[in-house]
């Protein structure tokens, strides 16, 4: 595929691949340079040299951005911070990680202490917004944090509750229930909860490794504002932005660490997990290009397939943004799994 026109809904969907380092071992071993990266053009190829050894075709791929490195700052600034800011207006948005085990999903996402990744990087973003707006608006924020394993869905935040059902009304739209959600009026805290919720991954996975690279994790944050109503009569009313004196603004910002994209092994029962996890992948793709393709407007959108797609059902439909990071390994041996991640890439794009 090259690069195709962009499609309606054409903002709504970003599309970043990024490019771990090698790892020491995998440095040790690596078979020339298999993949070329030119990130002022958003370009992602099979290198010739690579190709020919192979026998395979020479591919390019273009998306949004490509990054390369570990500067999660950069990827905050490049591929999160426009949905985070969005959603603090009003508009629904989600910010995925999608690629094979070790690619470096929870290294975007969550980060590591000397490069803290999109959440928190959100967090701090979100609370820094909160004081700019200085005193104009009033906000309500409040924090859940789920993990969808097997298609069960388990609250982080109360792990004790058991599977999560997801329910639908008129009024609230689509919704997990009883899910725990907890008011937060500071980064410090978010961070606390997060670590609590992680802690509670945990719970009852013999491997946590497997566990972990298995099941999908949303950080959810709903976002109710209004303008505060002793605002001065000179203050310069924010007309345009739909949002009239008084009136409450609500809006979602999903931050999810997908689960592994790789094929499932041999093992039966990893087959009847990865059958799950793949679904679940593969409904995420079909919902989101068939979101961003313009000549699909008035078709049927399966959120229903998968139970990850469902919680977002509310988040992703009308007026909403999404980034999606795929992180792939510059390794040879990985290759064939880095194609699938550039294809579903190319997929949403
Ligand atoms: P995943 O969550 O996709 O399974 P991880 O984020 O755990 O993968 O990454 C696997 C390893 O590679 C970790 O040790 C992580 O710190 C490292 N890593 C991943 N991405 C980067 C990056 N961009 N820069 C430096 N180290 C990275
Ligand atoms: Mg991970």
């Amino acid at each position: 595929p090259t690069r195709s026109e962009k499609k309606t809904g054409k903002d709504a969907c970003h599309v970043t691949v990024r490019v771990r380092p090698l790892t020491a071992s995998e440095e040790a071993v690596n078979g020339g340079t298999v993949w070329q990266v030119e990130p002022s053009l958003g370009r992602v190829g099979l290198s010739e040299e690579f190709a020919e050894r192979n026998r395979k075709a020479v591919v390019d791929y273009f998306f949004d951005a490509v990054q390369t490195g570990s500067d999660n700052k950069e990827l905050y600034e490049g591929s999160a911070r426009a949905v985070v800011r969005a959603s603090m207006e009003g508009i629904n948005g989600t910010v995925f990680a999608y690629g094979q085990t070790a690619s470096g999903k929870t290294y975007s996402m969550m980060g590591v202490d000397e490069q803290p990744g999109v959440i928190p990087q959100a967090v701090d973003d979100i609370f820094g917004y909160i004081r700019e707006q200085s005193g104009d608006r009033e906000y309500l924020l409040r924090v859940s944090y789920m993990e969808i394993y097997n298609e069960t869905i388990r609250d982080l935040l109360a792990p004790d509750q058991g599977d999560l059902r997801i329910h639908e009304d008129r009024k609230r739209g689509v919704f997990v229930s009883p899910l725990k959600e907890e008011i937060v009026t500071s980064p410090k805290q978010v961070m606390r909860i997060i670590k609590k919720g992680e802690e509670n991954r945990h719970f009852g996975a013999t491997d946590y490794n497997e566990h972990s690279s298995r099941s999908h994790t949303i950080f959810q944050m709903v976002i109710e504002s209004r303008e505060r109503s002793q605002a001065s009569p000179g203050t310069p009313r924010r007309t345009g932005s739909g949002r009239a004196k008084g009136a409450v603004t609500i809006s979602q910002l999903n931050l999810i660490d997908l689960a592994g994209s790789e094929k499932a092994t041999s093992d039966t029962d990893r087959r009847k997990e990865g059958a799950y996890i793949n679904k679940s992948l593969l409904t995420l793709g079909t919902v989101i290009s068939k979101l961003t393709d313009e000549k699909n407007t008035g078709l049927h959108i399966p959120y229903r397939d998968s139970k990850l797609t469902r919680i977002l059902q509310s988040s992703l439909a009308g007026n909403a943004r999404i980034s999606v990071i795929c992180t792939i390994s510059p390794a040879s041996a990985n290759s064939e799994e880095t194609v699938n991640t550039l294809k579903f890439a190319a997929r949403v794009k």
